[in-house]
């Protein structure tokens, strides 16, 4: 984990639920035509007619909605509307004993699953359900009013336990639905509330660790050594003369050379390593279980490949330098020691020229 981890959060495609309700539509299609052939054999012609249009409908909507999720809301409080409509009018034309208003008692809860922008809307909807119910009990109460009473008793019961199932099934196929949205949803906040918590970790400018979670990753690399008996190694880098190249260059080329120079050091540092936007002009990295000599092999790496970086600005091109103080870490004191350390030896190393590392022996110690 060399620096940030790239940004890309995954894209939940509308996959599941584009297919769910394809699938659907196709299936109140098929159940349409099964009506339409049942009620051509019961002599109900109005009913025959009535599915005609809803079968035709049905095939329309499962080609209107493919990938179109916004409109998923229409579709569904069309087919809502559909729904109590036939059945009333099934109610109304072959009686009450073929069972279609059980569809309206099932359909009257569909509005709370779907994603209206407005509560009233769903409450409309419902409504709508249950004063249609009521409506068509109270029709059918006054007077007899049956179209088509020339149903037998053996075909209305069969009809009723068909519908029993429908009812059933659709009330599944529904919830269904809810519940793959919701979990997409779920895993979306998921994933969202991932890439933020990476972001609050990611300097902006470098797209390198920021100094806060350095110091976690620090912490951690400083208590695994311990308990593996190993060292660490810490690398402490300032830019040489920057506030030069700002003044000289303006302070977007300066941008430019630190985005330049986390390049650098993202591709030097090897993989178990860690390297953060320190602060201003500081960058700073860390390579577990490793010892100073491979904090300086890495360093003198960067500060060789930046030394021989040309930077340009209006035809005008210039060079800059990094100054690294390393210091290893064997567990004896902390990684908050080890970083004053680092620092001692970058300001030695600034004071004797600058575009050097220095790990200890270079400033007199042992
Ligand atoms: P030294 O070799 O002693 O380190 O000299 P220096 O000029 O690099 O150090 P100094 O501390 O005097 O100046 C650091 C400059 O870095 C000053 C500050 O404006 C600049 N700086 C800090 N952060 C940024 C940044 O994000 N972008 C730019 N362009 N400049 C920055
Ligand atoms: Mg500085
Ligand atoms: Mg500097």
């Amino acid at each position: 984990m060399k620096a940030n981890r790239q940004i890309n959060p995954t894209k939940y495609m509308s996959f599941s639920i584009n297919m769910l309700t394809r699938l659907t539509a196709l299936a109140l299609m098929l159940v349409h035509i099964f009506f339409m052939v049942m009620f051509k054999i019961y002599g109900v012609k109005e009913m025959f007619m009535f599915n005609i249009f809803s079968s035709t409908f049905y095939a329309l909507l499962a080609f209107l909605t493919n990938n179109k999720p916004h409109r998923l809301n229409a579709a569904a409080s069309i087919t809502i509307i559909e729904i109590v409509v036939h059945a009333a009018l099934a109610t109304i034309f072959c009686g009450w004993d073929c069972g279609f208003m059980m569809f309206i008692i099932c359909v009257a809860p569909f509005p709370f699953f779907l994603p209206y922008k407005s509560d009233f809307s769903v409450y409309i909807m419902n409504f709508f359900c249950g004063a249609s119910f009521v409506a068509v009990k109270i029709f059918m109460m006054t007077g007899d009013r049956v179209i088509y009473d020339d149903i037998s008793e053996k075909n209305a019961n069969y009809t009723f336990l068909f519908n029993c199932v429908l009812s059933f099934l659709l009330i599944t196929t529904f919830s269904t639905i809810y519940k793959v949205k919701k979990r997409l949803d779920e895993m979306e906040l998921i994933d969202k509330n991932e890439s933020l918590s990476i972001l609050a970790k990611i300097d902006p400018l470098s797209q390198l660790f920021n100094r806060r979670a350095m110091i976690d990753f620090l912490q951690s690399i400083e208590k695994n050594c311990k308990v593996k008996g190993e060292s660490f190694v810490i690398a402490m880098g300032d830019l040489d003369n920057f506030k030069h190249v700002n003044d000289t260059y303006g302070h977007s080329k300066g941008d430019e050379v630190i985005k330049a120079v986390s390049e650098i050091m993202m591709t030097s540092v090897p993989t178990e390593g860690y390297v953060c936007r320190w602060g201003g002009e500081e960058l700073l990295f860390a390579i577990p279980s490793a010892a100073a000599e491979d904090g300086v092999r890495v360093a003198e790496s960067i500060r060789a490949q930046l030394a021989a970086k040309k930077f340009s600005s209006e035809g005008e091109s210039f060079r800059i330098t990094i100054t690294f103080g390393i210091c290893e870490c064997d567990g004896s004191f902390s990684y908050e020691r080890a970083l004053t350390v680092a620092d001692r030896r970058l300001y030695y190393g600034k004071e004797h020229g600058k575009d050097r590392v220095i790990a200890g022996e270079e400033a007199g110690e042992e």
